[in-house]
This record gives structure tokens, C-alpha cells and sequence, in this order.
């Protein structure tokens, strides 16, 4: 853990009421999207602070399939949508993490593809609903909360 890493303290805090978490296994996180409250968007990360995922051990790496393949269908199920996005930067924050998320409004222009990605990189709050994002949150979580006990 370094000093700074947004990442890292989080799950040393982790309250039981606290709805932003959803699961954490022992080398795995889901979390909401730290920095924008948009429906279904969440933040994937290690548990434990590695910068690439050149850094995984074979544990981590190994598992990662599992979490993320889980989370998407989680979202698919929660949401009803037929695409969920992924990616990953590690330019503000030096810690592994996948943010995940589904496409956003069917009628919006801007709803899908690359324009959407670059409104959530930009923190639009115009799509942020905190009421539905504790509705999805509560689905995923329920989908998802067998892989806690992996390890
Ligand atoms: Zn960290």
C-alpha cells in the first residue's frame, strides 16, 4: 500500500452499511465506481496494492477470469443490458483496477460506444441517478456474493 493509493484504503475501512462495497475476496474487490455515481458502474481491483498487471501473482491472475466474468454477467442480469463495457487506464490511480459498466440510455446519442466511455472518463454527473445505482448495487451484490468465499 502506498501512502496516497485510493485504493488501498478503502477495504481496511469497510463498514458492513456501507453499499458502495459489494464483495471482497481474498485477492479481488467490487466496489462502486469510486469517482461517479452512474448506475451499474463499478470499480474492480486487486486487494492487495500492485501497479500492473505484470505484478500479479498466479493467484490473482488466475482468479481474475473468474471475478470478472462473474461482475459482467452480474450486470447483465441487474441491468438488462446486452453490453457491458470494460477498461482500465492506471494513469490517476497506480493501482490494478478494471471499471465495468453497462452502455447507458438506449435513446441518448451519446449513450454507447466510445462517446459514452469518454463521458464517464470526463465525471459527467448529468448521468449520475444515486437511487438507481443503489438498486443495481443491491442485485450485483446478491449475484455476486458466492465469491467471497473464494479465496
Ligand atoms: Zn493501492
Amino acid at each position: 500500500m502506498t501512502a496516497q493509493c485510493l485504493l488501498c484504503e478503502p477495504p481496511v475501512n469497510r463498514e458492513p452499511s456501507d453499499h458502495r462495497w459489494i464483495v471482497q475476496t481474498g485477492r479481488w474487490a467490487v466496489r462502486s465506481h469510486p469517482a461517479l455515481q452512474v448506475p451499474g458502474w463499478l470499480a474492480v481491483h486487486t486487494s492487495r496494492h500492485v501497479e500492473s498487471l505484470a505484478d500479479l501473482d498466479h493467484s490473482e491472475a488466475s482468479s481474475f477470469g473468474q471475478v470478472i466474468s462473474a461482475v459482467t454477467a452480474a450486470l447483465q442480469g441487474a441491468t438488462g443490458k446486452d453490453r457491458i463495457y470494460t477498461y482500465s487506464l492506471g494513469e490517476s490511480i497506480r493501482h490494478v483496477h478494471m471499471l465495468v459498466g453497462p452502455t447507458g440510455v438506449p435513446t441518448d446519442p451519446e449513450g454507447r460506444g466510445g462517446a459514452y466511455l469518454a463521458r464517464i472518463l470526463r465525471r459527467d454527473q448529468s448521468l449520475e441517478d444515486p437511487t438507481a445505482v443503489q438498486q443495481i448495487l443491491k442485485a450485483v451484490t446478491t449475484s455476486i456474493a458466492y465469491l467471497e468465499a473464494t479465496p
